[in-house]
């Protein structure tokens, strides 16, 4: 008799983000599904990745990671949001920000404990809560303009409450939080054994001049929390899957039992070259025009054609709603729009545990000019 797995995930698919690249090729749609860029990244980065390879940094780096990268990130983290790190004990490289968010939960959570999280909700969130024996405790964000319902969530905290998760900017709304958000968050946990989990990866990706409200800003709410950043987001290189994990050295303490033993450390030769590379403030500083750039021009294609796009405030993404072209479900929209008019995007509905289905669709942004256009010139014939 061969063994049978009793699924520790019996409801969760194929993610939606490999369904729709799949398909996407399938029918060599343009691809504004997944969230990936498709320009060149920063030629200096890559340069520099190679001469690492050359120089012979090619074997595995310390454990919590490479000293000089996480000297560098203490240091752009201060200049950025006043926070003082120590390199040694509160930053931990890792391959991805999913993976620090994952990781954060395995550290903390207990059969039975409770986290909140907002949806719609990046893909990987509830998983890894369910995974880890967790409960998730699933608020809506208000639609349309996707904020937070701040007496909701005070009415869902219980004393198994063990952690909020946040993530701004938002995935897959491009929304963000703000001060208020801030002190209502700070009012939630008061004097609570809650911890918060941030997913900053679109740190640097934020628009209009807004300020990006890190938890590294407030060093009351940095005392319980583990905040979640991806270098191949930001720096256009997704397919590195390296990212890194700021936390009080307590708690990092207790995020690196599980990360030695799981991955131990992380592509060097990146590692080394991110070191020297973040010693220049431009490399981050410029990353919010060059991103807001390609938001305007998408929104000023989209004109032409019968979509309503929402606001974006950063992040890849911007939703629309295609209310005035069809009543589909969302799912059926987007494989539809796909197979027979060559674009591919994603369903929010797919952000939804429930499958709320609002009828609206997610939008990437961050391609090059000429398959923003490919794109909308399809999306206009809709
Ligand atoms: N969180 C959010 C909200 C994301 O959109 C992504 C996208 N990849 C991640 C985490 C994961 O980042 P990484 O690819 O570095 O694991
Ligand atoms: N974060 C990307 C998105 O939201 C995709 C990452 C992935 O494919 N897992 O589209």
């Amino acid at each position: 008799m061969n063994p049978v797995i009793q699924s520790k995930l019996p409801t969760v698919g194929t993610t939606i983000f490999a369904v729709m690249s799949g398909l996407a090729t399938q029918y060599s749609a343009v691809n504004l599904g997944q969230g990936f860029p498709d320009f060149p990244m920063n030629e200096e980065l890559h340069g520099l990745v190679a001469k690492a390879m050359r120089d012979g940094y090619n074997q595995y780096a310390p454990m919590p990671g490479w000293r000089p990268l996480c000297e560098s990130i203490a240091e752009k983290v201060e200049y950025l949001y006043g926070a003082k790190l120590n390199p040694e004990t509160e930053i931990t490289i890792t391959p991805g920000g999913t993976y620090g968010l994952y990781s954060a939960l395995t550290a903390i959570l207990h059969p039975g404990d409770e986290v909140v999280v907002f949806e719609p909700a990046y893909d990987s969130y509830i998983p890894n809560i369910e995974i880890n024996g967790g409960v998730a405790v699933r608020i809506p964000l208000v639609y349309p303009d996707y904020h937070i319902d701040w007496g909701l969530v005070k009415q869902s905290i219980t004393d198994k409450t063990r952690a909020i998760m946040i993530n701004s900017p938002h995935n897959p709304t491009g929304s963000v939080i703000s001060e208020k958000d801030i002190s209502e968050l700070r009012s939630v946990v008061k004097d609570k054994n809650i911890f918060i989990i941030s997913d900053e990866v679109y740190e640097h990706l934020i628009f209009d001049g807004i300020p990006h409200q890190s938890i590294l800003r407030y060093p009351d709410l940095l005392e319980r929390s583990f905040v979640s950043f991806s270098f191949g987001k930001v720096y256009n290189c997704t397919g590195w899957k390296l990212g890194y994990c700021i936390a009080p050295a307590a708690l990092m303490k207790e995020f690196r039992k599980v990360h030695q033993f799981n991955v131990f450390s992380c592509f060097t030769p990146t590692q080394v070259a991110l070191a020297e590379f973040l010693k220049n403030k431009e490399a981050y500083t410029s990353l919010s025009a060059f991103m807001q750039g390609k938001r305007d021009h998408f929104i000023s294609l989209m004109k032409q054609t019968r979509f309503s796009l929402q606001s974006s405030y950063g992040s890849y993404f911007i939703c629309g709603t295609y209310e005035r072209i069809s009543d589909e479900p969302d799912k059926d929209f987007a494989i539809r729009l796909t197979k027979e008019y060559g674009v591919a995007t994603i369903p929010v509905s797919a952000f939804y545990q429930n499958g709320k289905d609002d009828k609206v669709l997610r939008f990437c942004f961050s391609k090059k000019e000429q398959t923003l256009e490919a794109a909308v010139e399809k999306l206009a014939r809709v």
